[in-house]
């Protein structure tokens, strides 16, 4: 029977970017907004959304990091007191300048990002090394006005976490800084059974403003880099800028250190193009909203909907998000359904299988068909979600760790990247050399590696001093 779904999306060999757009939008996880880069994350979107919020907060919470709310509206004179960061925020900004029938006094910027306000209230509320360690995280919307934009992946608004810390040393926020990278990789595998990349930025790839830039990397399908989440370490900075001052044990007043951190709604785009397939989305169990949809077989005959509504009231005790489609639907309407929609776990329910006190269990991962004992159907199903994950992860990780090539050439990295590689490559350091291998193969260098171990620079031949991922992004 042809399947009626598939015909609907894109090939997801020859034209990526469409299949994208072709699933996120029929399996309703967005829809576009009336202001050009808008999306609206609809339901299905908002509960993936709502369940990668938990994980990651709960995470925070455990790291002793306290949740707070800052204002949408900047001051515009905030943003033009650390001068790289206005810099590398002013052609994005969107500004405010009338408001009650008036024109404002001062124009007021909506938060592109909130290091400039935060740094502001830091200042007010740190004054003796007593108040240090000041580590704070708000989960809100940020905008960041786009040219060219895609649902999810560069959208002018879209929902983050930003997490922010002063501390009293160089020594602590550095620290922190390469925690909360660990802590965003140990997440991004658990949780999205994503594979990353983690290491620092170059110069030219850091945040407008920081000292240094970490970032976690992740490979899409068609083999480009999505940049998935990064920490900031500021130096003093922000501190200097913001008068973020404290009197030290020692009696003497000086600067704090500060850093930052986010991931964003972009990882909805992440966990889409890593794990999906012809037939729509693969939701990692963590995150799925629903992770086990029950669909009755013969429904109209007796004890079949009973059975099911008992299985459901089961499987939601042990703890599991499950769907019964109760609907008029057929019941291969409703597996291509759930199929594009993503979700782990289908289980068949008909007389036959109750009779034997069996179901029939379908894994979308590797849509296989099994079945399993019904009187042990939640320990099995749990069991089964972590196998899963599992699988996701493994499979994600090998097509990462086989994609990842060396060039000692130009040329070679080019082959690379065509061929939907990330490419390690030594280099010198210099900018020229990073602008020349974006020219010439339109890579950029996602994140260095923690250890040279490349001779030559892939641009000029001179010495390697970092050995880079380079890859085309996102
Ligand atoms: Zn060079």
């Amino acid at each position: 029977m042809a399947n009626q779904f598939v015909s609907q999306i894109a090939d997801i060999e020859t034209d990526f970017p469409q299949w994208y757009t072709d699933v996120v939008v029929k399996t309703k996880l967005v829809d576009y907004g009336p202001v050009k880069g808008t999306m609206v994350i609809r339901p299905y979107g908002y509960a993936i959304w709502e369940n990668i919020q938990r994980e990651l907060d709960s995470r925070f919470k455990q790291a002793g990091v306290e949740n707070a709310y800052f204002p949408l509206l900047i001051p515009m004179s905030f943003m033009t007191k650390e001068a790289e960061h206005v810099e590398g925020f002013a052609p994005e900004v969107a500004v405010v300048t009338h408001a009650g029938g008036a024109k404002l006094e001062e124009p007021l910027v909506v938060r592109p990002t909130s290091e400039t306000i935060i740094g502001h209230m830091m200042g007010k509320w740190v004054e003796s090394w007593r108040d240090l360690p000041l580590r704070m995280n708000q989960w809100c919307n940020v905008m960041r006005w786009e040219k060219t934009t895609r649902p999810f992946l560069r959208t002018s608004e879209f929902l983050w976490q930003e997490g922010h810390s002063v501390y009293a040393t160089e020594e602590e926020a550095e620290q922190e800084t390469l925690n909360m990278l660990h802590l965003y990789e140990e997440f991004a595998k658990t949780v999205l059974c994503m594979p990353v990349l983690t290491g620092r930025k170059t110069e030219k790839e850091k945040f407008a403003g920081a000292v240094a830039t970490y970032g976690m990397e992740a490979m899409m399908h068609d083999g480009k880099s999505l940049q998935s989440g990064t920490t900031h370490y500021m130096g003093q900075n922000f501190a200097k800028a913001f008068g973020v001052q404290f009197t030290g044990k020692d009696g003497v007043l000086q600067h704090g250190y500060t850093m930052s951190y986010g991931v964003s709604t972009r990882l909805i785009g992440a966990l889409i193009m890593t794990h999906g397939d012809q037939r729509g989305l693969i939701l990692p169990p963590p995150v799925a909203p629903v992770q086990v949809v029950i669909v009755p077989i013969a429904a109209k005959k007796e004890g079949v909907l009973d059975a099911c509504h008992a299985l459901r009231e089961r499987l939601q005790k042990a703890g599991l998000r499950v769907k019964l489609d109760d609907s008029e639907n057929s019941p291969g309407w409703k597996f291509n359904e759930w199929e594009m929609k993503g979700v782990p776990v289908r289980v068949e329910l008909g007389p036959r299988d109750i009779e034997n006190g069996k179901m029939t269990v379908f894994r979308r991962d590797t849509c296989e068909k099994s079945e399993l004992e019904l009187a042990s159907a939640g320990e099995e199903l749990c069991a089964l979600l972590g196998e899963i994950s599992e699988n996701l992860y493994q499979k994600a990780k090998k097509r990462m760790h086989e994609r990842i090539v060396n060039a000692e050439t130009l040329d070679e990295l080019l082959k690379g990247v065509d061929g939907g590689n990330f490419v390690r490559a030594g280099w010198c350091g210099c900018r020229e050399c990073e602008d020349r291998v974006k020219e010439f193969a339109q890579a950029t260098a996602r994140v260095m590696d923690g250890e040279n171990t490349a001779a030559k620079c892939v641009a000029c031949g001179k010495p390697s001093v970092h050995t880079v991922f380079f890859a085309r992004a996102y």
